[in-house]
């Protein structure tokens, strides 16, 4: 099959799975929607190749130093069955901020918002039933120049991959306060969407499981406050407030984070940012001033947490529903959009 620019529907295999079996990730769309950046030219017009043909080549630096920066956004199919991306310019926005960090080219917010709708458009027959799942959509921009010197590539390319997703279940989990190895540092990659971030998260998350825990909580340079879950933002309620740390350069910016932000102060929840030092959540819990707490982000929305545990002992969490409540609000603005927030949502 060759390149495509009058972007034909694809049609879902014979076999293919029932929304609430696909996951996330496991199942990717047929066609990816590209764009290439020449040094000196600027970038090209959008197209679709298919998946099995997006290779990218092995000497560059996309793979040999981490080039990479990406995205993780989603598509929604409303009661009436219309299609809509929500909050697509805040994640092009992000794309951009990810890009300057790595000295990458810059993707104009146009091109970015085209390419996801055309990535939605084309594989509208994926898109899983209103409430039943999404078009996860992973905007990727990285190096593709066949060379292995260090330096700006000449050609880097944006590929936007689809998978079809489940609606992510409710759920509770459980945090291990890393206390030895650090994700990110101040005047690091941190606050960048890119791989690299991962790669170093990886053994944290590893030696999370091998202590019963579900996922890690990175800790900043303190070793005692906490900065955020590796994939998810996190909030934390004390004295009935919802706290969740500053954005200090060392954490990612989550649009999931920002939009819980808005909802709780629209109506009327108190929220703000504010450091969350263990010890004085340890002392909260004693004097019986710690609420829930919550990890958030795109693919798993909002997932409640019971505890943190970590070399310090543990603190545990107690939720009256409305982490459910929350994550409820959220999912209607995703998938109907809410009065106020309409702005949210993009028409595919
Ligand atoms: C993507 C991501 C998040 C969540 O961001 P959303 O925009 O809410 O999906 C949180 N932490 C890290 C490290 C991430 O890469």
């Amino acid at each position: 099959m060759s390149s495509m620019t009058e972007f034909a529907l694809a049609r879902r295999p014979a076999q293919w799975p029932e929304p609430e079996e696909l996951g996330f990730g496991q199942h990717l769309a047929p066609w990816v929607v590209c764009a290439e950046h020449c040094e000196g030219q600027g970038w090209s017009p959008l197209h679709a190749i298919p998946l099995s043909e997006a290779r990218s080549p092995l000497a560059s630096g996309g793979l040999q130093y981490g080039l990479s920066v990406f995205e993780g956004l989603k598509t929604y199919r409303d009661r009436e069955g219309a299609a809509f991306l929500f909050r697509v310019r805040e994640h092009a926005q992000r794309l951009a901020n990810s890009a300057r960090r790595l000295h990458m080219p810059e993707l104009p917010e146009a091109l970015f918002i085209e390419a996801c709708a055309i990535a939605s458009r084309l594989h509208e027959d994926f898109l899983p039933p209103h409430e039943r799942g999404s078009l996860y959509l992973r905007p990727t921009l990285y190096a593709n120049e066949e060379a292995l010197g260090f330096r700006v590539a000449r050609t880097h390319r944006l590929a936007v991959i689809v998978t079809p997703s489940s609606d992510p279940l409710p759920r509770t989990i459980t945090l291990w306060a890393e206390s030895e190895l650090s994700r990110a540092a101040i005047g690091g990659t941190g606050a960048a969407k890119t791989g690299g971030n991962y790669a170093a998260g990886l053994l944290g998350l590893q030696r999370a499981r091998e202590r019963g825990c579900d996922d890690v909580a990175w800790l900043d340079a303190s070793r005692w406050r906490l900065s955020e879950a590796g994939t998810m933002n996190l909030f934390v309620q004390v004295d009935g407030v919802w706290c969740t740390p500053p954005l200090d350069g060392t954490i990612l910016a989550g649009v999931t984070r920002d939009s819980l932000l808005t909802l709780m102060r629209a109506s009327g929840m108190a929220a703000q940012e504010c450091s969350l030092d263990l010890r004085e959540l340890s002392r909260f819990e004693r004097e019986g001033r710690l609420g829930g707490a919550f990890g958030c982000g795109t693919a798993s929305r909002v997932v409640g947490i019971a505890a943190v545990r970590g070399a310090f002992g543990v603190v545990r969490f107690t939720d009256d529903g409305t982490i459910d409540a929350l994550r409820l609000r959220l999912k209607r603005c995703q998938e109907d959009g809410e009065p106020g927030f309409t702005s949210w949502r993009r028409a595919v």
